[in-house]
């Protein structure tokens, strides 16, 4: 326990495709009059230097924000959008996506874009990647989208994380209406759910440093349902060569169908999970090569946003022909 530190992967494929996710939820539910709480059950430090120790040592970032940033160009900033609108489709290759700086990002990854310019003013005017030093993990993302009366909860055991999100937090000065507590953010839900507006969206993005998150991650998700079954439950998971994994979605699918609920279930995969052996016939691990978002009670809108963003996520940040996305849904 404790080894995990988010540092390392911020800005990877997988916060990609969490955070475009995250960011087309938390756009929706925040459109309507009645409050919204949000709980964040593994939220992380907060926010993160792509310029960092740790996010230089593992380079996660190159294989994903930054991927995404260079392999197309970027679409104009939100005020010459405004002017002209670029109506053409993207290409479907990073190849052809490059040489063309005029093709439509899908809305979801045009906002994922547009809010890190907002948190980093000299990416915004210059487009150059190496500006881009600050990458907002999960509660910077749903705080964003927050208005006066909604509420959002944030939970982070890990001592050093705990340190960094509460005075991360404490610079926005927005007050009580962010909370972070050092405690395991499963137990805590149930403490929170119903809520009293009777609207809540729960992310549940654990490090499955433990075998153990994958059952609690299930075990928790059914509990929530149980007592409030009309909330948005957003789980993000790995997909990894281990059983748990694969059984995770397949749970949540079950729980879904057995609580009559509405889901989606999306992956993004970009390249292979086999190991291989480099010059000196050693073995090298892929590292994460997919993960999947399984949601429960997703608004109607969010099927077409990722149908529009996941085909442009594999084109930008697919490394070899295994990758590819997977978007199905029921209820
Ligand atoms: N949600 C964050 C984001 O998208 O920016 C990333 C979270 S990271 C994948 C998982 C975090 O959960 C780590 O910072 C870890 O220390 C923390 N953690 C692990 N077990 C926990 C638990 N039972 N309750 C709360 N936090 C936990």
């Amino acid at each position: 326990m404790f080894s995990y530190r988010h540092a390392f992967h911020a800005g990877n494929h997988a916060d990609v495709l969490k955070h475009t996710c995250l960011i087309a939820l938390m756009k929706y539910l925040t459109q309507k009059d009645t409050a919204l709480t949000v709980i964040d059950t593994h939220a992380g430090a907060g926010l993160y230097r792509l310029d960092g120790d740790y996010t230089e040592t593992s380079g996660e970032a190159s294989e994903g924000i930054f991927k995404l940033i260079l392999a197309s160009k970027l679409p104009p900033s939100p005020a010459a959008r405004a002017a002209t609108p670029a109506k053409k489709a993207m290409p479907a290759t990073p190849a052809a996506a490059a040489s063309d700086a005029a093709y439509a990002w899908a809305p979801a990854l045009l906002d994922y874009l547009d809010l890190l310019r907002g948190l980093n003013p000299h990416f915004a005017q210059t487009g150059d990647p190496a500006h881009l030093k600050i990458y907002p993990g999960s509660p910077f993302i749903s705080q964003k989208f927050l208005s006066g009366r909604d509420k959002l909860k944030l939970f982070e055991l890990h001592p050093t994380d705990f340190k960094s999100l509460t005075g991360n937090i404490e610079q926005l000065g927005v007050g009580r209406q962010v909370t972070v507590a050092r405690e395991d953010g499963f137990e805590a839900l149930k403490t929170f759910l119903p809520p009293p507006a009777r609207r809540a969206m729960v992310l549940c993005d654990p490090s499955y440093e433990m075998k153990s998150d994958y059952a609690r991650v299930a075990a928790c998700m059914g509990d929530a349902v149980k007592r409030f079954a009309t909330g948005t439950y957003v789980v993000w998971y790995p997909i990894i060569p281990r059983p748990e994994a694969h059984d995770l979605p397949r749970k949540l699918k079950t729980l879904a169908v057995k609580a009559h609920r509405p889901w989606l279930h999306a992956t993004l995969t970009v390249k292979s999970s086999k190991l291989t052996t480099d010059a000196e016939g050693e073995v090298v691990r892929p590292g994460l090569p997919a993960s999947g978002m399984f949601i429960i009670n997703p608004p109607h809108t969010l099927k077409a946003e990722l149908n529009a963003a996941l085909p442009q996520m594999v084109a930008l940040l697919g490394q070899d022909r295994n990758a590819g996305f997977t978007l199905e849904h029921g209820g």
